[in-house]
């Protein structure tokens, strides 16, 4: 392998023989995919490739993402793998493997590699893998796996509400309760993830019970190390919610929270958030020259749920900094128009938000909406659904 590749070093974009070395001692010398790790090196002969994060090629899979030439080919846009995977990375499409992805899998190789080689002392590092389901809907060994922002389209009577009851439950386990009486079946779930090292959280609903586990054992009804939000953007009108407290209820956050971020809000539709006495004040971008602020209450539908999106994302922004974190909004273009939802999922699309995103919708965006999005579609088959996912 690195023979071949050093013969066509001079192409545009390639690592030098230097980079790929760092590359390959930063992944411990195993190929980078979590569930792959395996060894590409030994004396004297190294057996995996670096692949291109953002693509080498004009019309790789990636794009470029807006690197000149010397970025193409500079450390931070390679991945150390093993042939087979960093071929599919260089060869295969985008929606497999987004650049997001794989600045998560980059990182979670490295700080592995750093657990193997000190035990543990190494920088907080976490990646949220797959959801593993199984009930009478869904067959055992369902999964969905997750990319740094990953889009689950589930139109009507496909298991989407199931879903995303299981997901509000990982999120505040209090949310399982009520179903618990109307669970005539067995529900299994488990969230595989990395701290960096492998974990798996599940659970078992129905027969009036919950059960659970934490890496095959049972565990205790304790807070998992791991931050999983809930974010459902509808079901909230402030036409009858004025105030502060009602804004951050509906958010399921403190008072006290919400109030400390409001002033760090900014998207191209609102510049501005603040509190007056009890009352939230925006400040609507092009209102011209003069500062104009309008009470929540006066907003449009669409303005509200922009309102509260945002404030989900900079609370989430700053819970990122102490777990790993995920974060589930649902029915996200339901609530939005068209130059809205793009918007959204655009800002929620960025690989460098410190945290991964799970978007569930009953309508499909279109493709160029969700670029640097996995996707992913439950599709009813009979009295079962699918996961379908572009897999390896
Ligand atoms: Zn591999």
């Amino acid at each position: 392998m690195e023979s071949s590749e050093d013969s066509v070093s001079n192409r545009v974009g390639e690592f030098t023989v230097a980079t790929k070395r760092r590359l390959a001692d930063d992944a411990g010398g195993r190929c980078s995919l979590p569930d792959c790790r395996v060894m590409t090196q030994g004396p004297g002969v190294r057996v995996g490739r670096a692949a291109h994060i953002c693509s080498a090629a004009p019309r790789g899979p990636r794009g470029q993402g807006g690197l000149s030439t010397l970025e193409l080919a500079s450390e931070r846009n390679g991945i150390w793998c093993c042939a087979s995977h960093a071929d599919q990375i260089d060869s295969g499409n985008g929606a497999l493997y987004t650049a997001g992805t794989l600045i998560g899998y980059k990182e979670l190789a490295h700080a592995r590699a750093l657990v193997e080689l000190k035990g543990g002392l190494v920088p907080k590092s976490g990646w949220f893998h797959g959801l593993v389901l199984s009930s009478r809907a869904f067959p055992p060994g369902s999964t969905l796996r997750f990319g740094k922002a990953t889009f689950l389209l589930g139109r009507n009577g496909t298991g989407k509400t199931v879903l995303a009851g299981y997901l509000a439950g990982f999120a505040d386990p209090r949310q399982w309760q009520p179903w618990l009486n109307g669970l005539p079946e067995e529900h299994s779930v488990s969230i595989r993830y990395f701290d960096p090292e492998p974990r798996t959280y599940g659970v078992t609903l129905g027969h009036r019970r919950i059960e659970r586990t934490r890496d095959g054992q049972p565990d205790m009804p304790v807070a998992v190390p791991v931050c999983i939000r809930y974010c459902s953007l509808s079901h909230f009108s402030a036409g009858d919610a004025h105030g502060l407290d009602d804004l951050a209820e509906s958010l399921g956050e403190s008072s006290h929270v919400v109030a400390a971020v409001l002033g760090t809000l900014s998207s191209p539709d609102i510049s501005g958030a603040r509190v007056t006495g009890s009352q939230v004040e925006v400040q609507l971008a092009g209102s011209g020259d003069v500062v104009r602020w309008t009470k929540m209450s006066m907003l449009s539908a669409g303005e509200q749920s922009l309102l509260r999106f945002l404030i989900e994302l900079a609370v989430t922004r700053r819970r990122a900094q102490d777990l790993p974190t995920l974060l589930v909004v649902d029915d996200l273009p339901g609530v939005f128009d068209t130059r809205l939802c793009g918007l959204v999922l655009g800002q929620l699309a960025d690989p460098d938000l410190p945290f991964q995103t799970l978007v569930l919708a009953r309508e499909d965006p279109g493709p160029e909406v969700l670029d640097g999005w996995t996707r992913v579609e439950l599709v009813a088959a009979g009295q079962q659904v699918r996961l379908a996912q572009e897999m390896f």
